[in-house]
């Protein structure tokens, strides 16, 4: 549902454009992400002397996991990007056109459909948050015992020290006692 026939566009005079609104759209996403939410926003797609550019403005969600106390979470998107996609195709004769000069170009495929999914999908796959949180004070998980920080405030082992080399000084200590 990102992708628009672009035959009429391309027979039109460069400047000419048109806008298309994009409601609830999927989309197969790189990286295993996922998305919560549907994409909604808008497309405006312009004639240039040699292509098409395609600015999108869309929202969406992503399900993440809070990367402190591993709660699923939905973290809202906003992207925005401006594309250049190249003809494959002679509009007049149809035949191929010489793509090797820039072989990275996003294209119009032989069938004139202007496919945005592939950027789109990069572009949220960017705006995914690196650290996201399922609330900026989040308290996460006990180092101990795991235990969600959250659900139990005032949680706490005062028996059991929590630095390692505290705990291997306190079991020397028993083993002198023993030995000595
Ligand atoms: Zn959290
Ligand atoms: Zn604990």
């Amino acid at each position: 549902m990102l992708a628009f026939n672009v035959a009429g566009l391309m027979g039109s005079v460069p400047g000419t454009d048109r806008r298309y609104e994009i409601h609830d759209a999927s989309l197969e996403l790189p990286d295993d992400l996922r998305l919560a939410e549907p994409i909604n926003g808008n497309v405006r797609l312009s004639r240039t002397t040699r292509s098409i550019l395609a600015d999108a403005d869309l929202t969406t969600a992503l399900q993440e996991t809070c990367s402190r106390c591993l709660r699923p979470i939905v973290s809202p998107v906003h992207v925005e990007l401006r594309e250049e996609a190249l003809p494959s195709v002679d509009l007049h004769t149809g035949l191929p056109l010489d793509t090797s000069a820039e072989p990275d170009a996003l294209r119009i495929d032989d069938h004139h459909v202007l496919d945005l999914g592939g950027p789109v999908g990069d572009a949220i796959s960017m705006a995914e948050p690196i650290a996201p949180l399922c609330r900026p004070d989040c308290r996460g998980l006990c180092p101990i015992c795991g235990a969600d920080l959250n659900d139990n405030p005032g949680h706490g082992h005062p028996d059991e020290p929590v630095d390692p080399r505290l705990a291997s000084l306190a079991s020397w200590d028993a083993t002198d006692t023993d030995v000595g």
